[in-house]
């Protein structure tokens, strides 16, 4: 078969198209009655044929034996202009076709995966990515690093079991670390409310002793025996301390200082009696 005369430039001339598939003559020979065919058309139709084969222009007999075709011909005939039959736009003289082909995006070309087993034909601009994805490219295993062929990677990992494996391993050496975790977050937290506790500690003691002295104070520059604690914590700014531990402490000091109150009064009740005697 010939080249498509529809992708040659205006109308060929009949000299250039063959006898038998009517299109551009590709490697033309010449039959003895002068009549020019594409080489492969000639070979077709002598295996084709039971009877004896003849020209189909002028009806004369055919034999294997053909003349080569003029150099002077081929030159006009390598000189027509063409387009690319693979739709890449591009145009050029009959001569510069194998070149093309080369280099055309457009031009299938093999897998270069064939010996692995791959029979796919791709554009030669799809061939990239092509091979990135053929089930027939060598790839290592994530799980255990065996080199095969993508299309036989799953049947490894489901005999070997190496994913699986893997996978597990993964989860164990997750959970490890994120009980680690939690313990060093439990740690934190103890510590942080030892420091709190500690600096509590410290205000409330502070507090008392503030609440201490101003009583002191009150008591010797008014000369009262009778001040009155009771109300004083209530109303002084850290009252939002008051938890258990400050009412107890609280309380504790209010049975102190009643204690001397009641102690005082004895001791002034003796020492009337000793004026009284
Ligand atoms: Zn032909
Ligand atoms: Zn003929
Ligand atoms: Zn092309
Ligand atoms: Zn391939
Ligand atoms: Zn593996």
């Amino acid at each position: 078969m010939g080249l498509d005369r529809e992708l040659f430039e205006g109308e060929v001339a009949e000299e250039f198209l063959c006898g038998i598939c009517h299109q551009v003559l590709l490697n033309p020979v010449t039959a003895g009655c002068f009549h020019m065919f594409c080489q492969a058309c000639v070979i077709r139709k002598m295996k084709s044929r039971v009877t004896k084969p003849v020209c189909p222009v002028c009806s004369a007999a055919l034999s294997l034996y053909m003349t080569d075709t003029p150099i002077e011909f081929k030159l006009k005939l390598l000189n027509l202009s063409t387009q690319c039959s693979h739709n890449c736009g591009d145009a050029f003289v009959l001569a510069e076709l194998p070149d093309h082909m080369d280099v055309c995006p457009n031009a299938p070309v093999q897998c270069h995966f064939t010996a692995q087993g791959c029979p796919r034909k791709v554009k030669r601009c799809d061939l990239r990515k092509h091979l990135h994805e053929c089930d027939f490219r060598e790839v290592e295993c994530e799980a255990c690093g065996f080199r095969t062929l993508y299309r036989e990677l799953f049947t490894h990992q489901s005999r070997v079991r190496c994913l699986e494996k893997k996978l597990k391993q993964q989860i164990i050496r997750e959970r490890k670390a994120s009980s680690r975790e939690i313990i060093r977050h439990r740690e934190k937290l103890v510590k942080e409310h030892a420091k709190f506790d500690q600096q509590q500690r410290k205000r409330i003691l502070s507090h008392a002793k503030s609440q201490a002295s101003r009583k002191s104070e009150r008591q010797t520059t008014a000369g009262s025996e009778f001040g009155d604690s009771e109300f004083d914590f209530a109303t002084t700014q850290d009252s939002v301390f008051l938890t258990e531990d400050v009412i107890n402490r609280h309380n504790q000091q209010r049975h102190h200082s009643e204690e001397a109150k009641r102690m005082e009064v004895s001791r002034q009740v003796r020492a009337r009696n000793a004026v009284v005697r």
